[in-house]
């Protein structure tokens, strides 16, 4: 299979995990999303792939609402880079 190369034009090849996560163009909208995150439930969140894409929460940090209200962000903000498929510019934080 050829490599195809991200649709973002950032120049790397896209993969699954390039596309969600490692390109440069979605990576500024996690860390968007990460503020929005830590407006609402008052905390730092993590930043990793692990927190953001397998949806680790933390039963120590978090409580059931805080986790209950994660869960349904990194959902809908998951939904929504899926929704901007094939779209050069990130999703944005106000969809
Ligand atoms: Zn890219």
């Amino acid at each position: 299979i050829a490599k195809s190369l991200c649709w973002r034009q950032c120049g790397k090849t896209g993969d699954h995990t390039h596309i969600f996560w490692d390109c440069p163009v979605i990576l500024a909208y996690w860390k968007n999303i990460k503020l929005e995150m830590e407006k609402i439930v008052k905390r730092e969140v993590p930043s990793n792939v692990r927190f953001f894409l397998l949806g680790v929460i933390s039963v120590d940090v978090f409580n059931a609402d805080q986790r209950y209200i994660l869960r349904v962000l990194l959902l809908i903000a998951k939904k929504n880079i899926t929704a901007n498929w094939k779209s050069v510019k990130s999703p944005t934080v106000t969809e």
